[in-house]
């Protein structure tokens, strides 16, 4: 089917449904300039000297926080500052789409709060947020310019302890509450829209199985995934493009 063709019937169901929830990944933010994490050309890949003999899973990993601290912080404010980004054309699509009663909520992978400052109101960040920090002895929160533009090394809270983003590491579990919350809605919902997301990492890719009805699917994603056949509607064009063209 076209490209045209298949705009159409998107908007068709969008029309139709009363009750969507957008579950994204990274690809959601690249527009917006943050590199796509295990993209050819993201983040895992950068050539860095300075990290060269560590993985991107170990420079993101909890054992990294608590064990080399120093690195893991110069490798997270030079990667993982959201601060000065900007939303793109999907983000603030989907904000419109909840204020006009459309969408339900936005499920999320990113950590860069890109679907707030755009405006959407109910956001699951199934992987947490960099501009949620915490004490880690006495669970202060602090916001994210605390971690980035701390004169120290490690940053620290008033009592002694370790400052650490609200983010989930590797090595560790999601945050039960907002994967619930995201489960529940994927239940609920009579339309689920998977963008951006090579929906390789589990339990987040598990959240599809969740739909019965491939009617209620519709994948939007630069690669394939794999999970193409589980969707009625697939688009591999450019995420911007299809929502530019999405008529809410
Ligand atoms: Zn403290």
């Amino acid at each position: 089917m076209s490209f045209d063709l298949r705009m159409a019937e998107l908007n068709k169901r969008i029309k139709e449904a009363n009750k969507i929830v957008f579950f994204g990944g990274a690809g959601v933010s690249t527009a917006s300039g943050i590199p796509d994490f295990r993209s050819k050309d993201g983040l895992y890949n950068t050539k860095d000297a300075q990290f060269e003999k560590y993985t991107p899973e170990y420079l993101l990993s909890a054992s990294c926080l608590y064990q080399h601290p120093k690195v893991f912080y110069e490798f997270y404010r030079q990667k993982l500052d959201c601060r000065d980004i900007e939303p793109n054309i999907t983000h603030y699509k989907l904000a419109e789409m909840e204020a006009k009663g459309k969408l339900s909520s936005v499920i999320t992978q990113n950590i860069d709060g890109l679907h707030q400052k755009a405006g959407s109101k109910k956001v699951y960040e199934i992987h947490g947020t960099t501009l949620v920090n915490y004490c880690t002895w006495c669970h202060e929160y602090f916001d994210d310019d605390h971690i980035f533009t701390s004169s120290e090394p490690i940053p620290r809270c008033e009592c002694g302890g370790m400052v650490r983003p609200d983010v989930t590491l590797y090595e560790e579990m999601l945050p039960q509450k907002e994967w619930e919350a995201a489960n529940t809605e994927v239940m609920d919902c009579d339309l689920l829209i998977v963008a951006g997301t090579s929906l390789t990492v589990y339990p987040a890719n598990s959240l599809l199985n969740l739909v019965r009805d491939m009617d209620k699917l519709v994948l939007i994603n630069r690669d394939e995934t794999g999970w193409e056949n589980k969707a009625g509607l697939v688009f591999h064009e450019d995420m911007t493009e299809v929502f530019s063209r999405i008529e809410v």
